[in-house]
Formats: structure tokens, sequence, C-alpha cells
């Protein structure tokens, strides 16, 4: 996919215009779901255009490894890291991804059902 095609790609780049963005760093941002599922539903995701998991590479495991901390990270900002949330990756159709721009779901604030 080209990445002037992407809308995570025009968020992170202000080709279009997102109040959603709640932090950002030299690699990633994190934006509010625009559909929530949850009372705190966040996007993590990465500055660099990865379609999705199956494309990350070897080289891209620190970077991976940075989505996880800063779900960490964002969890205990919004309150929600001792009552728990569930972390989640959509991957390819029956994975239900419908951005093709790698990101992962931290949705949490309410008992959420299992899968
Ligand atoms: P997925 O199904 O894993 O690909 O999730 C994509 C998520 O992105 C969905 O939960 C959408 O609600 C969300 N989404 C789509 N467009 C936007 C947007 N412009 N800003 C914030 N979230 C968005
Ligand atoms: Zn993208």
């Amino acid at each position: 996919m080209e990445t002037k095609d992407c809308v995570f790609c025009n968020i992170i780049n202000r080709t279009i215009a997102s109040n959603n963005i709640v932090n950002e760093t030299d690699d990633m941002i994190v934006i509010k779901d625009i559909m929530p599922k949850a009372p705190t539903h966040l996007l993590i995701l990465p500055k660099q255009h990865i379609d999705s998991v199956n494309e990350i590479t070897e080289e891209q495991g620190p970077l991976a490894g940075k989505i996880l901390l800063m779900a960490k990270e964002m969890a205990a900002k919004y309150g929600i890291a001792d009552t728990g949330y569930k972390l989640v990756f959509n991957v390819g159709k029956h994975g239900g991804q419908t951005v093709k721009h790698l990101h992962m779901h931290l949705i949490g604030g309410k008992q959420l059902p299992e899968f």
C-alpha cells in the first residue's frame, strides 16, 4: 500500500488533522480509537509503515518491543494497570484487520469479554 493512502500514515504526517493523538515519541504515536469499544481504547502504532505483524522483520524486533512497553506506560497513565486490559493485534482478513498499518489495541476500563 502507498503510505499516502494509509489513514494512520496520514495522521502521523499530519496530512489529515487528528486531535486524537495522546502520546508521541520518535518512532511511535498513540491515538484514541475513533470507535472505542471500552472506556479506554487506544491504538499504539509505529511511525514507520508496516502492513501487519506478518511483515515485521527481525530488525524491527526492538520496535515491536517498544510497542509493548508503550502499552504498559499508557495503561498506567490511564489508571487501568491494576484493573487490567487487553492488548490486541488484529492480522489480516480472519483477524479482522481493517487498517493495514501495524497497530496494537490497548483496551480497558471495564470488564471485557473472553476471546
Ligand atoms: P483493526 O480492526 O485492528 O484494523 O483496527 C483499526 C481501528 O482503527 C478500528 O478500531 C477503528 O475504529 C480505528 N480507526 C480507524 N480510523 C481511525 C482514525 N482516523 N482515528 C482513530 N482510529 C481510527
Ligand atoms: Zn501507514
